[in-house]
């Protein structure tokens, strides 16, 4: 046996390939270094899966040029200098190993500046070593390009996946980075197409808007907890904006990102009960701790860690999410059953679910009782099948569709509005684009006046896009967009001779309460006094039964009481 220490390139190699994994290690490594930079604009760019070229680009304090080429060797780290540093890591990096790593293995060139000079730098790596170094002039930062990765590891090169893999895996870690750094501005430029653009306004929520629009990003509630130890802060969706897949939920530990399988567990406990199976969740969650209870060195990406209290990083997690659709209900339920409400109606969130024994109301209920399709009095009994209301009357058992009935609410209420000429609507906070297939947006180009006056204001935005301003005042803003889609797909689909009528028939369906929705007892009671009080509360307005009764000849009958 033979035994022989590894030549310096050789063992360089291999350390680089605890770095650098793929293309997408690539980018991790120099955006984190471009965040410790302190920078607030990052560009990245990737050509053919990052294999012929990956850039990034930053505005932070830029390497003075006395330090360039050292930046390059094996654990020069300007971040820690001692052991005991490495327990209190702030920076993302620490290891001093990325650069010279991705130097082994890809050609890479570096200009940089730093604040300090009037010239910045410029040098060009080949295998690992300095071939060419200059003085060149540049703005404050660092761009470092990398090209040729692994065409000297043809093993590694093998290894790779397909060019959109690997794009989309570089993708990836941009979009983790700019979730952890609103402040920074990011673009991700894949193959000359702009993949990501972030604002960099600070604020989460415009981060969100760019991954998953606008509407996903309105609905999403903040969610925050803190104990003396750690402090969770971040965004989550309601349940009703899941997803199939898994990967719309990001965790960070001060500021890095993590995937932790720890992590992942609190926020599906935090969503515990209300997301169907094989559905998941779409949230964004940072949690400060101090450095010393987690432990990133365990792994050479630093992807994954440990940390010392996980009990109660778990609780904290899965309250913060908890707690967060605790608040994300009442506000759907709120824009749910957008019954116009009467200050009597006011305090109808006061959680009323037990039915409190109600009289009936004597108001002229012997006319309306004999009329032919008005309602009796009904004392609501409560929900069922979280879709009927069960109510009793002067002559037995009533069942009232919500859905149905709220529909013939809310259809009424647009004949109503559209004989005066008066629109109740509600405004978006901002407008939302629609995108329609060109038979929609034939349909709708001579449809516009009608929806408006309905509370519906599309605006034409040029090609088969519209600009959506207002919906109709009850409609449920959670899914405008989906709402408004269905509309106008129901409408492309039926006759248009009748198309006005059906506008209206439509619209009101979409803004009726679903099946499904469950209802307080003051919203059942709101909605049957409204449905008392429609020209035809026993249709809706597609002609089914909003009302099922069922006397008490009929009952006794069906009990064989009598024959
Ligand atoms: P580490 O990030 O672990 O310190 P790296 O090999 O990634 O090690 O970088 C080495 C050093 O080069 C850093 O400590 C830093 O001083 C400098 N450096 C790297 N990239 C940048 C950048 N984009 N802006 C400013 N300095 C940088
Ligand atoms: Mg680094």
């Amino acid at each position: 046996m033979e035994l022989h220490v590894l030549p310096p390139d050789v063992v360089s190699r291999i350390a680089a390939g605890e770095v650098v994994e793929r293309p997408a290690s690539i980018v991790k490594e120099l955006v984190e270094n471009a965040l410790d930079a302190g920078a607030l604009k990052i560009d990245i760019e990737c050509r053919r899966g990052g294999v012929d070229l990956i850039v990034v680009a930053d505005d932070g304090c830029g390497i003075p040029s006395s330090l360039v080429s050292l930046a390059f060797a094996r654990h020069a780290t300007s971040k820690i200098a001692s052991f005991d540093d490495l327990v209190h890591v702030g920076t993302l990096g620490f290891r001093g190993e990325a650069l010279p790593s991705i130097a082994a293995v890809a050609d890479v060139e570096i200009s940089t500046r730093s604040g300090d000079e009037d010239l910045g730098s410029y040098l060009y790596l080949h295998g690992g070593d300095v071939v060419q170094q200059e003085s060149r002039p540049r703005a404050r930062g660092t761009t470092i390009a990398v090209r040729r990765l692994f065409r000297h590891v043809p093993a590694r090169l093998k290894f790779l996946k397909s060019e959109g893999t690997e794009n989309s895996n570089c993708a990836q870690i941009v979009t983790q980075y700019a979730l952890a750094h609103p402040l920074v501005a990011f673009s991700l430029l894949l193959e000359d197409r702009v993949t990501l653009r972030t604002p960099g306004s600070g604020d989460l929520r415009d981060v969100m808007a760019q991954l998953y629009g606008t509407e996903v990003a309105r609905a999403l509630v903040e969610a925050s907890y803190s104990s003396d130890t750690l402090y969770v802060t971040g965004l989550v969706a309601p349940a009703s904006l899941s997803r199939a897949g898994r990967g719309h939920q990001s965790t960070f530990v001060n500021h890095r990102w993590v995937r932790s399988p720890l992590l992942q567990r609190a926020i599906e406990e935090g969503y515990r009960g209300l997301l169907p199976d094989g559905r998941n969740a779409i949230a964004v969650l940072n949690i400060d701790m101090p450095p010393e209870l987690v432990d990133v060195n365990v792994h050479p990406s630093k992807a994954q860690v440990k940390f010392a209290e996980e009990h109660s990083l778990f609780r904290s997690v899965k309250e913060a999410v908890a707690t967060a659709l605790s608040r994300t209900r009442v506000a759907t339920d709120a824009q749910h059953v957008a019954f116009p409400s009467g200050p009597a109606e006011q305090s109808r969130w006061s959680v009323a679910e037990s039915a409190p024994v109600e009289e009936f109301t004597p108001s002229s209920a012997d006319e309306r009782s004999k009329g032919s399709s008005l309602l009796p009095p009904l004392r609501i009994l409560g929900q069922i099948l979280t879709t009927y209301i069960a109510a009793e009357g002067p002559d037995g058992l009533y069942l009232i569709d919500q859905h149905a009935a709220h529909e013939r609410v809310v259809y009424d209420r647009l004949v109503e509005q559209r004989r005066r000429g008066q629109t109740e609507t509600q405004g978006l906070l901002e407008p939302v684009t629609i995108e329609f297939t060109p038979t929609e947006s034939a349909l709708l180009a001579g449809l516009l006046e009608t929806l408006a006056q309905l509370g519906l204001a599309l605006e034409p935005f040029g090609g088969h896009s519209y600009l959506l301003r207002t919906v109709p005042a009850a409609m449920d803003v959670t899914d405008v967009t989906g709402q408004v889609r269905e509309i106008v797909r129901d409408l492309s689909q039926g006759p248009r001779s009748d198309i006005q009528d059906r506008a209206l028939e439509t619209v009101a369906c979409h803004s009726a309460v679903r099946a499904g929705k469950q209802l307080t007892h003051e919203e059942m009671r709101s909605l049957v006094r409204q449905l008392e009080q429609t020209t035809q509360p026993r249709t809706c307005p597609h002609g089914r039964p909003t009302v099922l009764h069922f006397s008490q000849v009929q009952i006794e009958k069906l009990f064989s009481r009598r024959a």
